[in-house]
This record gives structure tokens, C-alpha cells and sequence, in this order.
């Protein structure tokens, strides 16, 4: 015990594979085990408006699918506190008290910054809300006393970031702030999965995503036109599963029991990419067991889905209960944020 877990998901879209099998999947396993005093998950809309400010009503709107999203894989409300970020003021004014502690050379050096002002052509505008991005983030994990974060490996520089705000405040300050580790999955590929398009991330700006709520034809599409290996253009030919996303997915996804239903001819991954190498199978066969593969894991997910839709009100009640509890736990780490600092006046 003595585990307090927190992550959270930017409002920009809806949530993806690459979020289940980076992220999610580990809270839910988290959830399952039962072994923490307090599990947050918390929908940064502050965060979201550093690169959408121009756009709040996709965060509005994203806000509404992100909350669906964790309802339908699981997420259950009676073990998770579920918080929306902008509510919980307390957290923006930790940011202010922690931006004195990192240089503005550091969140330059920050790789996962780097990349995204490159993915985003913010060139030389851009907005220092986004370059400040980790130190809000620092301030959400810290706020809560968050030891252990689940996330993908973009956000390893982030947590690295806050672990030195909580180092240098603790030293400037005393003892104050607990220090986070992140929760990667133990397969690199799941903490950063490709997109349908072979690139290396599936991601909401670059479009290349199977959603969460997908509908099982969309999924079928998507599946079905999904990049492979480029050079396997003949059954006969010999194939690569190394980059090959549809073999990726299936790692990701697949277990042998899914062989016995669906395809017998195999007894596992193994067998079917020793024989997918050495040439032999086609694609089209390949795309059709990983979309019933996918099939499997989503279909529950859907179901769940459709339930809560039709009760937003109580979604929307989840939300609020869930922030009202987080605001108390973030005014008590405020709290004695001032009071290490001495700008506790009137206590
Ligand atoms: P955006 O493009 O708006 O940044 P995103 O798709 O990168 O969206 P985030 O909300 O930034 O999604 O990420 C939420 C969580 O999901 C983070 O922990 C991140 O590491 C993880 N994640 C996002 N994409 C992937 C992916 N392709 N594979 C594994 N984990 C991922
Ligand atoms: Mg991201």
C-alpha cells in the first residue's frame, strides 16, 4: 500500500489503441490489483488548450468521449477518482510557484517538447503555455502525491521533469513533495504504438488511429487497408513482421486462444510469423484474424459504451463528485507548498 496512481489523457480527440494498450490497459490492471489508497484519472483540459486554444469547443467536445471512453473500458468510478483539470484552480497556481524552479533552457531540452513543437509547426510561436506543459504536469502529479504514473514513453522526459521540480523544491524548501515514477509497458512497441500507417505513433494529430468507439465496419476498414511489409507482394513472397504494424497489433493484442477460435492452422504468434516469413501467408488473411482479434477486445468496450450514453447526466455527476474530491486533496498539498515556502501570511 501507500500507492497513489494518477494519469491523464489531453481532451483533443477521442482515446485510441495506442492509448489502451499504452496506458489504459496498465490503470485498468491497476484497478484490478487493487493495491493503492487513491487512483486519479483526470481529463487535462488545460493542458489541451496549450496547443488548441483557438479551438475550446473540440475540448468540450473531446472532454464528453474521453470520460465515455474510460467508462467503457472499465475504468469504475467506485475505485477512481475521475477529475477535469481546469476545475481544480489549485493546480494552475502550483505551476506559477514551481516555474521558478526550471530554467527555460530545460524545457527546450525537453525531447518530447522538441518533437511535438516540430510535429505541430509551431516554429518560432510558440505559445509559453505549451513550452510550460511539464511544469503543469509536475504540478498535477505532484498535487495529489502521485507515486506511481502509467503512461506511454513520450511522457518518460515528463515525469523526469517533474521528479526534479519535487528534488529541488524538497531542497529548496524542505521535505514537502513525494517524487512520481513512471509505469511503462514492459513491451516498448505498447508504450508507443504505431499508427495504421506504419508511422511510428498512432496519435490523434496524425489521424492513423483505430478509436476506442470505433464501430466493428470502421474498425473492419481500417484494418483491412492498414500499411504491412511493402516488399510481400505475392502470397509465396517472404515476409517482415518486425515493422509490420498488422503483426505489431497483434502482439499487442492477440492470445493463443484467439488461434483455437479463429485460426487453428497456428498455435500462437510464434508459428504464424515463422510461417508469415518464410512466405506463404497472405495479407488479406492476416488483416481479417487481427480484425476479429481487435474485434474481441472491443466489442465489451462498445457494449459498456452504449450504456453510459445514454446516462451523460451521470457521467457528467461522476466528473463533478470525482473533482470536488480532488480539489480537497490538491488545497492540502497547496497548503503546505506555502507553508514550506513561508507565503502562509495569515496561518
Ligand atoms: P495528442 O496528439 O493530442 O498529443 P495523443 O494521441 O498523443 O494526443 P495524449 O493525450 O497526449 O494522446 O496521451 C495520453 C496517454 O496515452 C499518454 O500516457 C501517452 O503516453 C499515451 N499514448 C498516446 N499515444 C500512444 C501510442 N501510440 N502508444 C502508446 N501510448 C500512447
Ligand atoms: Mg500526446
Amino acid at each position: 500500500m501507500g500507492n497513489i496512481i494518477l494519469t491523464g489523457d489531453r481532451p483533443t480527440g477521442k482515446l485510441h489503441l495506442g492509448h489502451y494498450v499504452g496506458s489504459l490497459r496498465s490503470r485498468l490492471k491497476l484497478q484490478e490489483e487493487g493495491n493503492y489508497d487513491e487512483m486519479y484519472v483526470f481529463i487535462a483540459d488545460v493542458q489541451a488548450l496549450t496547443d488548441h486554444a483557438k479551438n475550446p469547443e473540440i475540448i468540450k467536445a473531446s472532454l464528453r468521449e474521453v470520460a465515455l471512453d474510460y467508462l467503457s473500458i472499465g475504468l469504475d468510478p467506485n475505485k477512481v477518482t475521475f477529475f477535469i483539470q481546469s476545475m481544480v484552480p489549485e493546480l494552475s497556481e502550483l505551476t506559477i510557484y514551481y516555474m521558478n524552479l526550471v530554467t527555460l533552457a530545460r524545457l527546450e531540452r525537453n525531447p518530447t517538447v522538441k518533437s511535438e513543437i516540430k510535429q505541430k509547426n509551431f516554429n518560432n510561436d510558440i505559445p509559453v503555455g505549451f513550452l510550460n506543459y511539464p511544469i503543469s504536469q509536475a504540478a498535477d502529479i505532484t498535487a495529489f502525491g502521485a507515486t506511481i504514473v502509467p503512461v506511454g514513453d513520450d511522457q518518460l522526459p515528463m515525469i523526469e521533469q517533474a521528479r526534479e521540480i519535487v528534488r529541488s523544491f524538497n531542497h529548496l524548501y524542505g521535505e514537502t513533495l513525494v517524487e512520481p515514477k513512471a509505469l511503462v509497458p514492459e513491451n516498448k512497441m505498447l508504450g508507443r504504438l504505431p499508427g495504421l500507417d506504419g508511422k511510428a505513433k498512432m496519435s490523434k494529430t496524425l489521424g492513423n488511429c483505430i478509436y476506442l468507439s470505433d464501430s466493428s465496419e470502421e474498425v473492419k476498414r481500417k484494418v483491412m487497408s492498414m500499411y504491412t511489409d511493402p516488399n510481400h507482394i505475392k502470397v509465396e513472397d517472404p515476409g517482415n513482421t518486425k515493422d509490420n504494424p498488422v503483426f505489431l497489433y497483434l502482439e499487442a493484442f492477440v492470445k493463443d486462444e484467439h488461434f483455437k477460435k479463429y485460426w487453428d492452422e497456428y498455435n500462437n504468434l510464434d508459428e504464424l510469423k515463422a510461417h508469415y516469413e518464410r512466405g506463404g501467408v497472405g495479407d488479406m488473411k492476416v488483416k481479417k484474424f487481427l480484425y476479429q482479434v481487435i474485434e474481441e477486445e472491443l466489442e465489451p468496450i462498445r457494449k459498456r459504451r452504449a450504456f453510459w450514453e445514454t446516462r451523460i447526466d451521470e457521467v457528467y455527476k461522476i466528473l463533478e463528485e470525482g473533482t470536488k474530491k480532488a480539489r480537497k486533496r490538491a488545497s492540502k498539498t497547496l497548503k503546505d507548498v506555502k507553508k514550506a515556502m513561508q507565503i502562509n501570511y495569515f496561518e
